[in-house]
């Protein structure tokens, strides 16, 4: 006898790709930048979060 069966079968997890501009560390340095419309680079670098993801440090691909 045959039992109805569910469809459970796992979803793949979505690939995680590690994000391409802060390799994975969710953080990018950014030069830090002076002046009345930030015109002026300066020597020094900041640490910014990374804008492409989040500070996560990994983009997930659907
Ligand atoms: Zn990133």
């Amino acid at each position: 006898m045959a039992t109805a069966r569910k469809n459970t079968a796992r979803r793949p997890k979505p690939a995680v790709v590690e994000c391409p501009d802060c390799h994975g560390s969710g953080e990018t340095d950014e030069t830090v930048c002076v002046g009345p419309r930030g015109r002026r680079k300066t020597g020094d670098k900041q640490t910014a979060v990374c804008l492409t993801c989040f500070g996560a440090g990994q983009t997930a691909t659907t």
